[in-house]
């Protein structure tokens, strides 16, 4: 058996990022992967780095549940902010731009719907400006003519999920840090020291645990009979064949779900959302109707997708929750149990979900006020 002080479960960008500040604090810190570090959510994401109202799910779910979201902007925004420094900071590129984000709009109701979203993200302190259609073609010369004007979120980017979450893996492990990958944390118990953790490569003792284990929480919470309202939804992503540069923006469709970015090597990235299928003999497998969806869409708003090869599409599973709020904080009756869960968005808001979920582990007073953006805060 080894001993730590803190035992962080789940080696995405939300574990790993909290594993480095902890080691920097001093603290001893042992990170679990059940498999290898980035395979899952953090290394597969469209790598948008965003801050507005998801517009689909502002018209979907409605101007109540985006007042009740608006809060979360806030992190979302302090973390954005700390990805600007990131790369300064871990001396690693990690492609990290922030060129803004449009949402396109090709209706006057879809404008209006994204000037009513703007005015919420407003009360919050996040500025979106409305751009009319002459605006809106003059920052974006490469947007479809059907275009009427748009949303423009200049504080939004993009940053690259491939380079991330192993450069916070090897920060952590600079300051310190043991990362243990193939280790799946198969059970987890409360012990008069802390919590006993059971993996293949052998139990951990620790004081305090931060459970970063994504679309997985729930069953890593579970052990320790805490209830989390979170679950894995699959999502599928396509890139194109590198073209000539076009797109510096993140870019959006009010009229159904879009993210489209262009990489560094040119390759545009396009998802937004779409779902892949799950298997009944297990796993995930591309759904044709949501590539043929979402490279429509993507074509609709940027006419130039629709001369680009596709080169691939690939699976993941997102963690979600149904009101899009985050799960981070001490668990209700387990003190020293750390949830690090950002539903939906987790790699925007990865690098402070994991500097939360390091304050808590470590007692310190928490990074920001998190009331009215935690469920676990009110
Ligand atoms: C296709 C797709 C596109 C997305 N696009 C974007 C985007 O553009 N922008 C954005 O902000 N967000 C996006 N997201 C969401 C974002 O990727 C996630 O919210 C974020 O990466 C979650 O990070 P995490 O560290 O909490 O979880 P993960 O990256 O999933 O890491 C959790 C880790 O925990 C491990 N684990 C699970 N159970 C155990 C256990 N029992 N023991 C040990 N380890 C365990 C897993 O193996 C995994 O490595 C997207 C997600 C998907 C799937």
């Amino acid at each position: 058996m080894v001993k730590t002080d803190v035992l962080v479960i789940g080696g995405g960008i939300a574990g790993t990022v909290a594993a480095w500040h902890l080691a920097r604090a001093g603290a001893g810190v042992i990170l679990a992967e059940a498999g290898e570090l980035n395979a899952q959510a953090s290394g597969t994401n469209a790598g948008s780095l965003h801050l507005q109202i998801p517009h689909p799910e502002f018209v979907g779910l409605g101007g109540g549940w985006a007042r009740g979201f608006a809060p979360t902007l806030r992190l979302l925004q302090a973390s954005l902010e700390m990805w600007s420094g990131i790369e300064t900071e871990l001396g690693q590129p990690l492609d990290v731009r922030r060129t803004g984000g449009i949402v396109v709009a090709t209706t006057d109701a879809e404008m209006r719907a994204i000037a009513a979203k703007a005015a919420v993200e407003a009360a919050e302190g996040v500025e979106t400006e409305l751009l009319d259609r002459a605006a809106l073609l003059a920052e974006a010369p490469y947007l479809t003519a059907r275009a009427i004007g748009g949303g423009l979120c200049r504080a939004e980017g993009k940053a690259n999920p491939l380079r991330a979450t192993p450069a916070f893996a090897a920060a952590a492990v600079a300051a310190g840090a043991t990362i243990l990958t193939h280790a799946p944390v198969t059970g987890l118990q409360r012990d008069a020291a802390g919590f006993l953790a059971r993996t293949p490569r052998g139990d951990i003792a620790a004081g305090r645990v931060v459970n970063a284990a994504g679309a997985r929480a729930a069953a890593v919470a579970a052990m320790l009979g805490v209830r989390v309202e979170l679950q894995g939804f699959p999502l599928q992503v396509t890139v194109t064949e590198p073209v000539a540069p076009l797109v510096p923006h993140l870019v959006y469709s009010a009229a159904g779900k879009l993210s489209l970015k262009q990489a560094p090597n040119g390759g545009l990235i396009i998802g937004g959302g779409w779902p892949a299928r799950q298997r009944p003999e297990g796993g995930l497998v591309t759904d044709p109707a949501s590539l043929t969806g979402n490279m429509a869409t993507a074509a609709g708003v940027v006419p130039a997708v629709a001369g680009a090869q596709v080169v691939r599409s690939w699976t993941a599973t997102v963690n979600g929750t149904a009101d899009w709020r985050p799960v981070i904080g001490t668990a209700p009756g387990v003190p020293g149990f750390i949830l690090a869960l950002f539903p939906w968005m987790g790699f925007s808001a990865g690098p402070m979900t994991g500097r939360l979920a390091a304050d808590l582990a470590l007692d310190r007073p928490p990074a920001m006020d998190l009331r009215g953006i935690s469920v676990l805060a009110g």
